[in-house]
Protein backbone atom coordinates (compact mmCIF):
# COMPACT_ATOMS: atom_id res chain seq x y z
CA UNK A 1 0.00 0.00 0.00
CA UNK A 2 1.18 3.63 0.19
CA UNK A 3 1.48 3.42 3.51
CA UNK A 4 4.55 1.15 3.29
CA UNK A 5 7.78 2.22 3.81
CA UNK A 6 9.86 2.09 0.88
CA UNK A 7 11.90 -1.27 0.85
CA UNK A 8 15.68 -0.72 2.51
CA UNK A 9 18.09 -3.52 0.61
CA UNK A 10 21.84 -3.76 1.34
CA UNK A 11 24.51 -5.82 -0.51
CA UNK A 12 27.85 -6.52 0.86
CA UNK A 13 30.37 -7.02 -1.93
CA UNK A 14 30.49 -4.95 -5.24
CA UNK A 15 31.84 -7.94 -7.75
CA UNK A 16 29.11 -9.28 -9.88
CA UNK A 17 27.25 -11.08 -7.31
CA UNK A 18 26.58 -7.49 -5.57
CA UNK A 19 25.90 -5.38 -8.96
CA UNK A 20 23.85 -7.85 -10.78
CA UNK A 21 21.57 -8.33 -7.71
CA UNK A 22 21.12 -4.68 -7.19
CA UNK A 23 20.40 -4.50 -10.70
CA UNK A 24 17.41 -7.07 -10.51
CA UNK A 25 16.05 -5.61 -7.33
CA UNK A 26 16.12 -2.51 -8.92
CA UNK A 27 14.47 -3.26 -11.84
CA UNK A 28 11.62 -4.95 -10.73
CA UNK A 29 10.55 -3.05 -7.43
CA UNK A 30 10.01 0.56 -8.41
CA UNK A 31 10.26 2.26 -4.52
CA UNK A 32 13.12 -0.23 -3.33
CA UNK A 33 16.50 1.54 -2.65
CA UNK A 34 19.73 -0.11 -2.42
CA UNK A 35 22.96 0.07 -0.91
CA UNK A 36 26.05 -1.45 -1.78
CA UNK A 37 28.72 -1.91 0.67
CA UNK A 38 32.40 -2.64 -0.32
CA UNK A 39 35.76 -3.49 1.66
CA UNK A 40 38.15 -2.21 -1.04
CA UNK A 41 37.70 1.58 -1.25
CA UNK A 42 36.39 0.46 -5.75
CA UNK A 43 33.74 -1.61 -6.78
CA UNK A 44 33.60 -4.77 -9.19
CA UNK A 45 35.06 -7.43 -7.23
CA UNK A 46 36.74 -9.75 -9.64
CA UNK A 47 36.08 -7.92 -12.48
CA UNK A 48 38.49 -5.65 -12.18
CA UNK A 49 40.98 -7.71 -10.02
CA UNK A 50 40.70 -11.10 -11.60
CA UNK A 51 39.96 -11.07 -14.84
CA UNK A 52 42.86 -10.99 -17.21
CA UNK A 53 44.24 -7.80 -18.22
CA UNK A 54 44.26 -9.16 -21.94
CA UNK A 55 40.56 -9.94 -21.83
CA UNK A 56 38.85 -6.37 -22.19
CA UNK A 57 35.39 -7.46 -23.66
CA UNK A 58 34.83 -9.74 -20.42
CA UNK A 59 35.65 -6.13 -18.47
CA UNK A 60 32.47 -4.50 -20.67
CA UNK A 61 30.11 -5.47 -17.82
CA UNK A 62 31.64 -2.65 -16.00
CA UNK A 63 29.43 -0.71 -18.37
CA UNK A 64 26.15 -2.22 -17.15
CA UNK A 65 27.23 -2.45 -12.98
CA UNK A 66 28.35 1.68 -13.70
CA UNK A 67 24.59 2.34 -14.72
CA UNK A 68 23.30 0.24 -11.49
CA UNK A 69 25.42 2.38 -9.34
CA UNK A 70 24.34 5.82 -11.20
CA UNK A 71 20.70 4.87 -10.47
CA UNK A 72 18.72 7.23 -7.93
CA UNK A 73 18.10 4.56 -6.00
CA UNK A 74 21.04 2.85 -5.81
CA UNK A 75 24.31 3.54 -3.58
CA UNK A 76 27.95 2.43 -3.14
CA UNK A 77 30.05 2.87 0.07
CA UNK A 78 33.68 1.66 -0.31
CA UNK A 79 36.01 1.04 2.17
CA UNK A 80 33.79 -0.65 4.62
CA UNK A 81 35.01 -4.02 5.79
CA UNK A 82 31.48 -6.06 6.73
CA UNK A 83 32.48 -8.37 9.79
CA UNK A 84 34.98 -5.74 10.90
CA UNK A 85 33.82 -2.24 10.90
CA UNK A 86 30.39 -2.91 10.98
CA UNK A 87 28.69 -6.28 11.87
CA UNK A 88 26.01 -8.64 9.90
CA UNK A 89 23.46 -8.09 13.03
CA UNK A 90 24.29 -4.79 12.92
CA UNK A 91 23.12 -3.78 9.07
CA UNK A 92 20.25 -6.27 9.41
CA UNK A 93 19.41 -4.06 12.29
CA UNK A 94 19.55 -0.97 9.77
CA UNK A 95 17.54 -2.60 6.75
CA UNK A 96 14.71 -4.65 5.58
CA UNK A 97 17.01 -7.31 3.77
CA UNK A 98 20.60 -7.98 3.77
CA UNK A 99 22.26 -10.06 0.87
CA UNK A 100 25.99 -11.14 0.69
CA UNK A 101 27.79 -11.45 -2.14
CA UNK A 102 31.34 -11.34 -0.89
CA UNK A 103 32.86 -13.65 -2.81
CA UNK A 104 35.83 -16.08 -1.52
CA UNK A 105 38.57 -14.63 -0.61
CA UNK A 106 41.16 -17.64 0.41
CA UNK A 107 42.78 -19.91 -1.48
CA UNK A 108 42.62 -23.12 -1.81
CA UNK A 109 45.38 -25.01 -0.27
CA UNK A 110 47.34 -28.26 -0.88
CA UNK A 111 48.49 -29.10 2.03
CA UNK A 112 51.66 -30.47 1.04
CA UNK A 113 55.48 -29.79 2.06
CA UNK A 114 57.10 -27.00 0.48
CA UNK A 115 54.13 -25.27 -0.07
CA UNK A 116 55.33 -22.16 1.19
CA UNK A 117 58.74 -21.66 0.32
CA UNK A 118 60.58 -19.07 -1.55
CA UNK A 119 58.94 -18.87 -5.22
CA UNK A 120 55.82 -20.61 -4.44
CA UNK A 121 52.82 -18.14 -5.05
CA UNK A 122 49.10 -18.48 -5.00
CA UNK A 123 47.49 -17.67 -8.28
CA UNK A 124 45.06 -14.85 -6.60
CA UNK A 125 48.52 -12.93 -5.61
CA UNK A 126 49.83 -13.39 -9.17
CA UNK A 127 46.40 -12.03 -10.62
CA UNK A 128 46.26 -9.85 -8.17
CA UNK A 129 50.06 -8.40 -9.03
CA UNK A 130 49.28 -8.02 -13.04
CA UNK A 131 46.03 -6.43 -12.33
CA UNK A 132 46.78 -3.97 -9.65
CA UNK A 133 45.56 -5.36 -6.99
CA UNK A 134 46.90 -2.88 -3.38
CA UNK A 135 47.70 -6.08 -1.53
CA UNK A 136 49.57 -7.67 -3.92
CA UNK A 137 51.29 -4.59 -5.43
CA UNK A 138 54.89 -5.38 -4.01
CA UNK A 139 54.49 -9.40 -4.44
CA UNK A 140 58.08 -8.52 -6.68
CA UNK A 141 57.37 -12.41 -8.19
CA UNK A 142 60.93 -13.90 -9.13
CA UNK A 143 60.62 -14.50 -12.89
CA UNK A 144 64.64 -14.71 -13.24
CA UNK A 145 63.85 -18.49 -14.27
CA UNK A 146 63.61 -19.92 -17.56
CA UNK A 147 60.58 -22.55 -16.25
CA UNK A 148 57.47 -21.90 -14.65
CA UNK A 149 55.12 -24.63 -13.05
CA UNK A 150 51.44 -23.51 -12.62
CA UNK A 151 49.43 -26.04 -10.44
CA UNK A 152 45.58 -26.67 -12.11
CA UNK A 153 43.70 -27.46 -15.12
CA UNK A 154 41.59 -24.30 -14.81
CA UNK A 155 40.43 -20.65 -16.65
CA UNK A 156 42.88 -19.21 -14.49
CA UNK A 157 45.64 -21.42 -14.77
CA UNK A 158 45.85 -20.59 -18.30
CA UNK A 159 45.22 -17.07 -17.73
CA UNK A 160 49.09 -16.66 -15.56
CA UNK A 161 50.23 -19.08 -18.56
CA UNK A 162 49.41 -17.11 -21.27
CA UNK A 163 50.36 -13.37 -19.26
CA UNK A 164 53.90 -15.30 -18.76
CA UNK A 165 53.97 -16.37 -22.19
CA UNK A 166 52.65 -13.33 -23.97
CA UNK A 167 54.42 -11.16 -26.19
CA UNK A 168 54.95 -7.85 -24.50
CA UNK A 169 53.41 -5.91 -27.57
CA UNK A 170 50.92 -7.82 -27.15
CA UNK A 171 50.83 -6.90 -23.37
CA UNK A 172 51.34 -3.18 -23.75
CA UNK A 173 47.57 -2.82 -25.47
CA UNK A 174 46.33 -3.53 -22.32
CA UNK A 175 45.61 -2.62 -18.98
CA UNK A 176 47.68 -4.47 -17.23
CA UNK A 177 50.08 -2.33 -14.34
CA UNK A 178 53.02 -0.51 -15.45
CA UNK A 179 55.24 -2.20 -12.73
CA UNK A 180 54.06 -5.34 -13.67
CA UNK A 181 54.74 -5.11 -17.29
CA UNK A 182 58.24 -3.83 -16.85
CA UNK A 183 58.59 -6.65 -14.60
CA UNK A 184 57.82 -9.21 -17.14
CA UNK A 185 59.66 -7.41 -19.88
CA UNK A 186 62.28 -8.76 -18.17
CA UNK A 187 61.55 -12.06 -17.22
CA UNK A 188 63.46 -15.10 -18.67
CA UNK A 189 60.82 -17.65 -18.24
CA UNK A 190 59.79 -19.31 -21.43
CA UNK A 191 58.66 -22.87 -20.34
CA UNK A 192 55.52 -23.37 -18.10
CA UNK A 193 54.35 -26.68 -17.07
CA UNK A 194 50.36 -26.61 -16.46
CA UNK A 195 50.16 -29.87 -14.01
CA UNK A 196 46.69 -30.98 -12.82
CA UNK A 197 45.76 -34.16 -10.80
CA UNK A 198 43.30 -35.93 -13.23
CA UNK A 199 43.55 -36.18 -16.82
CA UNK A 200 42.44 -34.51 -19.96
CA UNK A 201 38.72 -35.41 -20.00
CA UNK A 202 38.40 -33.67 -16.32
CA UNK A 203 40.24 -30.39 -17.36
CA UNK A 204 38.10 -27.04 -16.08
CA UNK A 205 39.54 -25.44 -18.23
CA UNK A 206 37.10 -24.31 -21.54
CA UNK A 207 37.93 -24.16 -25.19
CA UNK A 208 37.80 -20.07 -25.93
CA UNK A 209 40.80 -20.12 -23.36
CA UNK A 210 42.59 -23.60 -24.86
CA UNK A 211 42.52 -21.84 -27.95
CA UNK A 212 43.69 -18.28 -27.15
CA UNK A 213 46.56 -20.62 -25.38
CA UNK A 214 47.43 -22.36 -28.96
CA UNK A 215 46.97 -19.81 -30.86
CA UNK A 216 49.35 -17.20 -28.43
CA UNK A 217 51.96 -15.61 -31.31
CA UNK A 218 55.67 -17.53 -30.33
CA UNK A 219 54.15 -20.06 -27.87
CA UNK A 220 53.63 -23.81 -28.97
CA UNK A 221 51.12 -26.12 -26.73
CA UNK A 222 52.69 -29.47 -26.18
CA UNK A 223 50.18 -32.10 -25.14
CA UNK A 224 51.68 -35.88 -24.60
CA UNK A 225 50.28 -37.76 -27.05
CA UNK A 226 50.45 -40.74 -24.55
CA UNK A 227 47.70 -38.66 -22.47
CA UNK A 228 45.23 -38.91 -25.18
CA UNK A 229 45.44 -42.24 -26.42
CA UNK A 230 41.73 -44.25 -26.85
CA UNK A 231 40.15 -41.06 -26.23
CA UNK A 232 37.91 -40.73 -29.28
CA UNK A 233 35.81 -43.65 -27.99
CA UNK A 234 35.53 -42.03 -24.16
CA UNK A 235 34.49 -38.82 -25.76
CA UNK A 236 32.23 -40.05 -28.25
CA UNK A 237 28.88 -39.57 -26.04
CA UNK A 238 30.24 -36.80 -23.97
CA UNK A 239 28.59 -33.11 -23.90
CA UNK A 240 29.50 -31.39 -26.80
CA UNK A 241 31.50 -28.47 -24.82
CA UNK A 242 33.68 -31.23 -23.67
CA UNK A 243 33.79 -33.18 -26.93
CA UNK A 244 35.04 -30.47 -28.97
CA UNK A 245 37.47 -29.01 -26.03
CA UNK A 246 38.82 -32.44 -25.92
CA UNK A 247 39.45 -33.00 -30.04
CA UNK A 248 41.04 -29.64 -29.87
CA UNK A 249 43.47 -31.02 -27.28
CA UNK A 250 43.94 -34.15 -29.33
CA UNK A 251 44.56 -31.96 -32.38
CA UNK A 252 47.44 -29.97 -30.59
CA UNK A 253 48.96 -33.43 -29.14
CA UNK A 254 49.59 -34.21 -32.25
CA UNK A 255 51.31 -31.37 -33.36
CA UNK A 256 55.39 -30.97 -33.27
CA UNK A 257 56.85 -28.73 -30.39
CA UNK A 258 58.47 -25.09 -30.91
CA UNK A 259 60.03 -21.93 -29.23
CA UNK A 260 58.05 -20.84 -25.88
CA UNK A 261 56.19 -23.92 -24.33
CA UNK A 262 53.18 -24.40 -22.62
CA UNK A 263 53.11 -28.18 -21.51
CA UNK A 264 50.36 -29.94 -20.34
CA UNK A 265 50.69 -32.96 -17.77
CA UNK A 266 47.87 -34.58 -15.55
CA UNK A 267 47.98 -37.38 -13.29
CA UNK A 268 45.38 -40.70 -13.36
CA UNK A 269 41.25 -39.50 -14.58
CA UNK A 270 40.50 -40.78 -11.28
CA UNK A 271 43.27 -38.86 -9.24
CA UNK A 272 44.46 -41.63 -7.52
CA UNK A 273 47.90 -41.90 -6.73
CA UNK A 274 49.43 -44.19 -9.74
CA UNK A 275 53.05 -44.18 -7.68
CA UNK A 276 54.65 -43.12 -10.96
CA UNK A 277 56.46 -39.81 -10.00
CA UNK A 278 58.19 -37.19 -12.16
CA UNK A 279 60.97 -34.83 -11.62
CA UNK A 280 60.28 -31.09 -12.82
CA UNK A 281 62.75 -28.70 -12.68
CA UNK A 282 61.40 -25.13 -12.21
CA UNK A 283 62.34 -21.56 -10.60
CA UNK A 284 58.53 -20.85 -10.14
CA UNK A 285 55.44 -22.59 -9.13
CA UNK A 286 52.08 -20.86 -9.01
CA UNK A 287 49.21 -22.87 -7.17
CA UNK A 288 45.86 -22.68 -9.12
CA UNK A 289 43.80 -25.12 -7.35
CA UNK A 290 40.74 -22.92 -6.83
CA UNK A 291 39.16 -20.12 -4.40
CA UNK A 292 37.32 -20.59 -0.99
CA UNK A 293 34.93 -18.56 1.02
CA UNK A 294 35.78 -17.41 4.49
CA UNK A 295 32.71 -17.16 7.45
CA UNK A 296 31.79 -13.48 7.89
CA UNK A 297 30.30 -12.59 11.30
CA UNK A 298 29.33 -15.87 13.79
CA UNK A 299 25.82 -14.46 13.21
CA UNK A 300 25.66 -15.87 10.00
CA UNK A 301 25.46 -19.88 8.99
CA UNK A 302 28.32 -21.39 7.45
CA UNK A 303 29.37 -24.52 5.86
CA UNK A 304 32.92 -24.99 6.61
CA UNK A 305 32.80 -27.89 4.61
CA UNK A 306 31.69 -27.10 1.24
CA UNK A 307 32.64 -23.17 1.81
CA UNK A 308 29.51 -21.63 1.61
CA UNK A 309 26.58 -20.06 3.35
CA UNK A 310 23.59 -22.61 3.36
CA UNK A 311 20.72 -21.04 1.39
CA UNK A 312 17.90 -22.36 -0.35
CA UNK A 313 17.31 -19.98 -3.46
CA UNK A 314 19.35 -17.82 -1.72
CA UNK A 315 17.48 -17.32 1.49
CA UNK A 316 20.14 -18.06 4.34
CA UNK A 317 19.02 -20.91 6.44
CA UNK A 318 17.29 -19.94 9.53
CA UNK A 319 18.14 -16.40 9.42
CA UNK A 320 15.01 -14.70 7.94
CA UNK A 321 15.38 -10.94 5.46
CA UNK A 322 19.03 -12.87 5.38
CA UNK A 323 19.94 -13.43 1.56
CA UNK A 324 23.39 -14.54 0.03
CA UNK A 325 24.46 -14.58 -4.44
CA UNK A 326 27.72 -15.51 -6.05
CA UNK A 327 30.52 -16.91 -5.36
CA UNK A 328 29.69 -17.63 -1.51
CA UNK A 329 26.14 -18.82 -2.21
CA UNK A 330 27.51 -21.75 -4.80
CA UNK A 331 30.66 -21.97 -3.93
CA UNK A 332 33.76 -20.13 -6.35
CA UNK A 333 33.23 -21.78 -9.86
CA UNK A 334 31.51 -20.29 -12.96
CA UNK A 335 31.67 -17.14 -15.05
CA UNK A 336 30.27 -14.21 -14.67
CA UNK A 337 27.21 -15.07 -16.68
CA UNK A 338 26.74 -18.27 -13.92
CA UNK A 339 27.14 -15.83 -11.22
CA UNK A 340 24.54 -13.40 -12.75
CA UNK A 341 21.89 -16.06 -12.92
CA UNK A 342 22.08 -16.81 -9.09
CA UNK A 343 21.84 -13.71 -8.29
CA UNK A 344 18.91 -13.12 -10.15
CA UNK A 345 17.69 -16.11 -8.32
CA UNK A 346 18.33 -14.54 -4.80
CA UNK A 347 17.30 -11.09 -6.08
CA UNK A 348 13.76 -13.16 -6.97
CA UNK A 349 13.76 -14.61 -3.37
CA UNK A 350 14.16 -11.05 -1.78
CA UNK A 351 11.06 -9.79 -4.59
CA UNK A 352 9.22 -12.40 -3.28
CA UNK A 353 9.72 -12.05 0.32
CA UNK A 354 9.13 -8.85 0.26
CA UNK A 355 6.15 -8.57 -1.90
CA UNK A 356 4.47 -11.41 0.14
CA UNK A 357 4.81 -10.12 3.42
CA UNK A 358 7.62 -12.63 5.04
CA UNK A 359 9.75 -9.47 6.07
CA UNK A 360 9.35 -7.26 8.89
CA UNK A 361 8.37 -3.94 6.93
CA UNK A 362 8.96 -1.45 10.07
CA UNK A 363 9.54 2.02 9.18
CA UNK A 364 12.15 2.55 11.59
CA UNK A 365 14.93 1.13 9.07
CA UNK A 366 17.28 4.10 8.90
CA UNK A 367 19.74 2.43 6.21
CA UNK A 368 22.93 3.94 6.00
CA UNK A 369 22.42 7.14 8.34
CA UNK A 370 22.13 3.88 10.99
CA UNK A 371 25.80 2.48 9.36
CA UNK A 372 27.20 5.80 8.92
CA UNK A 373 26.73 6.44 12.76
CA UNK A 374 28.35 2.87 13.77
CA UNK A 375 31.10 3.59 11.76
CA UNK A 376 31.75 6.91 13.27
CA UNK A 377 31.57 5.65 16.84
CA UNK A 378 34.38 3.46 15.60
CA UNK A 379 36.22 5.84 13.94
CA UNK A 380 35.94 4.56 10.19
CA UNK A 381 35.54 6.81 7.50
CA UNK A 382 34.10 5.75 4.28
CA UNK A 383 34.70 6.78 0.32
CA UNK A 384 31.73 7.19 -1.43
P1 LIG B 1 33.81 -11.25 -6.40
O1 LIG B 1 33.94 -10.82 -7.83
O2 LIG B 1 35.01 -11.75 -5.71
O3 LIG B 1 33.22 -10.01 -5.56
C1 LIG B 1 33.16 -10.00 -4.15
C2 LIG B 1 33.36 -8.57 -3.66
O4 LIG B 1 33.10 -8.53 -2.24
C3 LIG B 1 34.78 -8.05 -3.85
O5 LIG B 1 34.75 -6.76 -4.42
C4 LIG B 1 35.35 -8.03 -2.42
O6 LIG B 1 36.34 -7.01 -2.24
C5 LIG B 1 34.09 -7.74 -1.61
N1 LIG B 1 34.21 -8.14 -0.21
C6 LIG B 1 34.82 -9.24 0.29
N2 LIG B 1 34.72 -9.29 1.62
C7 LIG B 1 34.03 -8.19 2.01
C8 LIG B 1 33.61 -7.67 3.27
N3 LIG B 1 33.90 -8.31 4.41
N4 LIG B 1 32.92 -6.51 3.30
C9 LIG B 1 32.64 -5.84 2.14
N5 LIG B 1 33.01 -6.29 0.93
C10 LIG B 1 33.69 -7.45 0.84
N6 LIG B 1 34.61 -15.03 -15.41
C11 LIG B 1 34.37 -14.77 -16.72
O7 LIG B 1 33.20 -14.82 -17.13
N7 LIG B 1 35.39 -14.46 -17.59
C12 LIG B 1 36.68 -14.38 -17.19
O8 LIG B 1 37.59 -14.09 -18.00
C13 LIG B 1 36.97 -14.64 -15.82
N8 LIG B 1 38.24 -14.56 -15.36
C14 LIG B 1 38.49 -14.81 -14.04
C15 LIG B 1 39.81 -14.75 -13.59
C16 LIG B 1 40.10 -15.02 -12.26
C17 LIG B 1 41.53 -14.95 -11.78
C18 LIG B 1 39.06 -15.40 -11.37
C19 LIG B 1 39.37 -15.72 -9.93
C20 LIG B 1 37.75 -15.48 -11.82
C21 LIG B 1 37.44 -15.19 -13.16
N9 LIG B 1 36.14 -15.26 -13.63
C22 LIG B 1 35.88 -14.98 -14.95
C23 LIG B 1 35.00 -15.62 -12.74
C24 LIG B 1 34.29 -14.38 -12.17
O9 LIG B 1 35.27 -13.45 -11.75
C25 LIG B 1 33.36 -14.78 -10.99
O10 LIG B 1 32.33 -15.60 -11.52
C26 LIG B 1 32.70 -13.60 -10.29
O11 LIG B 1 33.59 -12.54 -10.08
C27 LIG B 1 32.13 -14.01 -8.92
O12 LIG B 1 31.42 -12.90 -8.42
P2 LIG B 1 31.22 -12.56 -6.87
O13 LIG B 1 30.54 -11.23 -6.86
O14 LIG B 1 30.59 -13.70 -6.18
O15 LIG B 1 32.71 -12.42 -6.26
Amino acid sequence: SSAAPAPRVCVVGSGPAGFYTAQHILKHHGGALVDIYEKLPVPFGLVRFGVAPDHPEVKNVINTFTQTARSERCSYYGNVTVGRDVTVPELRQAYHAVVLSYGAEDNRVLGIPGENLLGVYSARAFVGWYNGLPENRDLKPDLSCETALILGHGNVALDIARILLSPLQLLRKTDITDSSLAALACSKVKRVWLVGRRGPLQVAFTIKELREMINLPGTRAVLDPADFTGLENAVKDAPRPRKRLTELMMKTALEKPGEKAVEGLGDSAKAVPTGDVEELECGLVLSSIGYRSLPLDPAVPFDSQRGVIPNSSGRVEGVPGLYCSGWVKRGPTGVIITTMNDSFDTAQSVLEDLQGGVLDMIPSREGFGAVESILHSRGQCQAL
